[in-house]
Parts: C-alpha cells; sequence; structure tokens
C-alpha cells in the first residue's frame, strides 16, 4: 500500500462519506471526517467513532481551514434536490467556496484532491448514454442551476488548479446512488419509495414516470471513488461513475412495490421543473482506466436497502416513523 498517512473527507457524516470513511479505515488509513451536519448525520458515523484512526471535526468547508493532510476527498455539499433547493445559494457557495478553500489546502500540502462531481453536468441531456466528452445541457437560470452549475464551476475550479500549480486533482461524476445510511428526509426517489411502500402509503411518482435514471449501490460507487484516488497514474478524469442499468421511474415504484410486499397505490404528482428526461452513464472510461464496473444490481441492493429503511422505521424515535418526507419543488419554468 502507499504511503498515506492522512485523509481528509469532506462531507465525512453524510450518506457517502460515512460510507468512505468505513472504507478507508478497513484500508488502515487514518481518516479525518469534516462534516457541518447541514445534511451529513452523526448517526452515520457514530459506529466509526471508537476507532482510533478515525476523528470528525465539525466545520463548514465555506470557511478556510487549515490541516495537515496527504490526500482530501471533498464529499461536502448537499446533494438531493429537496435539500440544495432550500437555500440555493448556500449550495452555490459550498460547491464553489467550499472547492477553492480546500483546493487551497491541497496547494499548501502538495496533497491529491478527488472532488466528487455530479451527472448533474449534463443537465437534461441530449446524448444518451453520457459520455464525459458530452458537455451537456444544463438551465443556468433554473432551480437545479445551483447545484448544476456549482459543480460545474467547481469542475473548472480543479482544472485549473492542476493547469497552474500542477495540483494532483481527480474529478468523478457520480450518478445516483442508493443504499443504508441514506436519510429517511433526503427526499429523492429511491428513499421516498421505500419509506412510503412500508408505511403503506401512495408512492408519488412525479410526471407520468417515464423519466429514467440508472441507480448504482452504495458499495459499489465507493469501490470507484477509491480506484480513482488510489490510481498512482495522474488520471484526472472526469470520469462517469455510476450503474449503466437504466429505469424508467414508474418500473422502479413498481419494483420497490413487489420488494416490500406493499399495499400502497401510486399516484402522479407534478414534475419539477427541468426535472431530467432521461439519465444513463456510459462507464467505458471507468472500466478501461480504473477496471471498475458496478457488480451490484437493483434487486439484491433494494433488499439491503429496504432492510435498513425497515431498522429505521421500528425505530419509533426515527424521523421516517412519522411525519411528512420533504419533496422538490416545482418551481417556474424557466
Ligand atoms: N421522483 C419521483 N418521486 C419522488 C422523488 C423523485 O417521481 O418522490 C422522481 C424525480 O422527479 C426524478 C427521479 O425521480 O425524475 C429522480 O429523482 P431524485 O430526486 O432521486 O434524483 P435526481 O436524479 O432528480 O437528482
Amino acid at each position: 500500500m502507499v504511503n498515506v498517512k492522512n485523509i481528509l473527507v469532506t462531507g465525512g457524516a453524510g450518506f457517502l462519506g460515512s460510507h468512505l470513511c468505513k472504507v478507508l479505515l478497513e484500508k488502515n488509513y487514518k481518516v479525518l471526517a469534516l462534516d457541518n451536519l447541514y445534511t451529513g448525520r452523526f448517526v452515520n458515523i457514530e459506529p466509526l467513532i471508537k476507532n482510533e484512526n478515525f476523528h470528525f471535526i465539525k466545520h463548514d468547508i465555506i470557511k478556510p481551514i487549515n490541516l495537515d493532510v496527504d490526500w482530501i476527498f471533498n464529499l461536502a455539499c448537499p446533494a438531493s434536490p429537496p435539500h440544495y433547493q432550500k437555500d440555493p445559494i448556500y449550495t452555490t457557495k459550498t460547491s464553489i467556496i467550499g472547492s477553492m478553500n480546500l483546493l487551497e489546502l491541497a496547494k499548501k500540502n502538495k496533497s491529491r484532491i478527488l472532488h466528487a462531481s455530479t451527472s448533474e453536468v449534463y443537465g437534461d441531456p441530449l446524448q444518451h448514454p453520457q459520455k464525459e466528452n458530452y458537455r451537456g445541457n444544463v438551465n443556468s437560470i433554473g432551480i437545479r442551476s445551483c447545484y448544476d452549475e456549482g459543480k460545474r464551476c467547481a469542475e473548472s475550479l480543479f482544472f485549473d488548479y492542476n493547469r497552474m500549480y500542477d495540483i494532483d486533482i481527480r474529478v468523478v461524476r457520480i450518478f445516483n446512488t442508493y443504499g443504508p445510511n441514506m436519510d429517511p428526509q433526503d427526499g429523492r426517489v429511491v428513499s421516498n419509495f421505500i419509506i412510503q411502500a412500508l408505511r403503506n402509503e401512495p408512492l408519488t411518482v412525479y410526471g407520468d414516470g417515464s423519466q429514467t435514471r440508472s441507480f448504482c449501490y452504495v458499495s459499489d460507487l465507493i469501490d470507484g471513488i477509491v480506484k480513482m484516488m488510489e490510481l498512482e497514474d495522474k488520471f484526472c478524469g472526469p470520469v462517469n461513475l455510476g450503474n449503466p442499468q437504466e429505469y424508467t421511474i414508474l418500473d422502479l415504484a413498481n419494483f420497490i412495490l413487489k420488494s416490500t410486499s406493499s399495499n400502497s397505490n401510486i399516484i402522479f404528482e407534478k414534475l419539477p421543473a427541468d426535472d431530467p428526461t432521461k439519465r444513463c452513464p456510459d462507464i467505458s472510461l471507468a472500466k478501461e482506466k480504473l477496471g471498475w464496473e458496478p457488480k451490484i444490481g437493483l434487486k439484491k441492493g433494494l433488499k439491503d436497502t429496504i432492510s435498513y429503511f425497515k431498522r429505521l422505521l421500528n425505530n419509533e424515535n426515527c424521523c421516517c416513523s412519522r411525519g411528512q418526507i420533504p419533496r422538490s419543488s416545482f418551481g417556474p419554468s424557466t
């Protein structure tokens, strides 16, 4: 193993961040998780706290920070539409000012730094499936643009720091991911449908459900992220990480109904503005450069995710055992 001691994971208490911290600890790295707990949840990292190689600090990456670190994974940003739309200016600041602060830290320490970008940089794609050289179709003034344009600008900053200061950057574009540790209040489709099905409440399909997404199980995704960071070749990316098995949202709803033996029905609600009509990663670059492809299909991945939400529902102190789950704003069409 390469001689790496200190790894900073921003967004370390989030859904992906907490899984990443766990895997890095299993690989005997020292992990410093940083999170402002805006959408990250302490409960996700509670099992890691007793590990002497794990430390947590509450900090917001919008403020500069000075640490001694060898590698940085930047995963900090609200990521579900209801969460990133709640305070869109804050979302943009997190992506752009936060990235600049971490790039400055990488410059000071000469650290390798990975950025969690997103399939949202492709917007409502006109190319299908999406390859990394597709430049996207983003509405720069719409309700999703705080996230999409924030992440696009962050990519631009990462590549400029690489060109100007020779920082060892790694950019991954993450497609829809699901699994245990998802926040029941996240508002994304997989968590919403599972919670609704388990409560025997109607599943809320937005639009007619013909829009598509491709769902990657969290362990596969983390494996791809770690492979990208551990690659000794200076390969910056961007590289797509996601599962190319594509489903309509209506198919997903029916699949979850069947997998939970639920009595719920399906109701159709208004489609949020700028909701991408289709999304599917072309992962040939990840296969070629990282030897990576997802191993876990929807059936197995959903089984484990449903068990996780069942455990939460059985805990009456958990917010998903009661109350409303959030939904994205419809927003004006622009
Ligand atoms: N969606 C839905 N019902 C829900 C939540 C989401 O039909 O309760 C749809 C949403 O409109 C989108 C897709 O599911 O077409 C994926 O939404 P999600 O928020 O999970 O992620 P996105 O890929 O849009 O960021």
